[in-house]
């Protein structure tokens, strides 16, 4: 047992470290990439436009990679509370409304009560990353449903789309670190989920047909706590 506490101690001293370099990424790269889009817009030569465009796109890819690490890296929940499920799912679904990748999408909420002992920051970090591969999945038209409640004394956040679904062979894999099948993925948003919902004392249900869609059930402590 002892042993174990030291390898967890030596994990998170790891993880606060890379976090630490993450954050430190953050700004140079900002400055960087700034600094190419001004110069980007003098140019005249075309080969260099499309030079400058490989800079761009590079650094934004930096730029996501830093942002998800730095959600992978702080999954400890800090701030535990009451967190009204519905609340969260609904300021969610209303960022989403404001991404033009998903202004065509049919959004629908059925939001009941639910309240969860979790972090609110956490649940928000969840929720954002099932959605954006809701959105992420679908075509331009996509259907996205949103759905808040309670089951045998938990409280759940449901999300589901009509996208493209999951290979069975791939489903054990999504949670990994880095694991994407996307061009501009990071393959950080699940194992985020994931480590942040066992952190919470929670679980992860993922149904999937090829074709059809996908839908993640989070399954969390219910607040107040059931007794018995
Ligand atoms: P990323 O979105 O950066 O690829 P994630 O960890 O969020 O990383 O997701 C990992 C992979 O799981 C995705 O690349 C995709 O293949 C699959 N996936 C996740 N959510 C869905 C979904 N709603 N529909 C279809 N595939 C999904
Ligand atoms: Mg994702």
């Amino acid at each position: 047992l002892q042993r174990r506490a030291a390898r967890s101690e030596r994990l998170a001293a790891v993880g606060q470290l890379a976090a630490g370099l993450a954050h430190e990424l953050r700004n140079p790269l900002a400055s960087m990439s700034g600094s190419v889009e001004l110069l980007a817009a003098q140019l005249e030569d075309p080969a260099a436009q499309r030079l400058f465009g490989i800079v761009l796109r590079e650094s934004d890819r930096l730029n996501r990679l830093v942002t998800d690490f730095l959600g992978f890296a702080g999954t400890a929940p800090t701030n535990l509370g009451a967190v009204e499920l519905a609340s969260v799912a609904g300021e969610v679904l209303t960022l989403v409304g404001a991404d033009p990748a998903a202004a065509g999408f049919a959004r629908t909420a059925e939001l009941e009560p639910a309240s969860a002992l979790a972090d609110e920051g956490q649940v928000r970090q969840v929720v954002w990353n099932l959605v954006r591969n809701a959105v992420e999945a679908s075509s331009s038209d996509g259907e996205i449903r949103v759905t808040t409640g309670t089951r045998k004394g938990q409280a759940f956040v449901r999300v589901e789309d009509r996208g493209a679904g999951i290979h069975p062979e791939l489903l054990e894999r999504i949670f990994d670190p880095f694991f994407t099948t996307k061009d501009r993925g990071t393959g950080l948003g699940l194992a985020t989920v994931h480590r942040i919902v066992d952190g919470l004392g929670g679980h992860l249900e993922v149904d999937s047909v090829v074709g059809e869609g996908t839908r993640f059930t989070v399954v969390l402590p219910a607040f107040p706590q059931q007794v018995g």
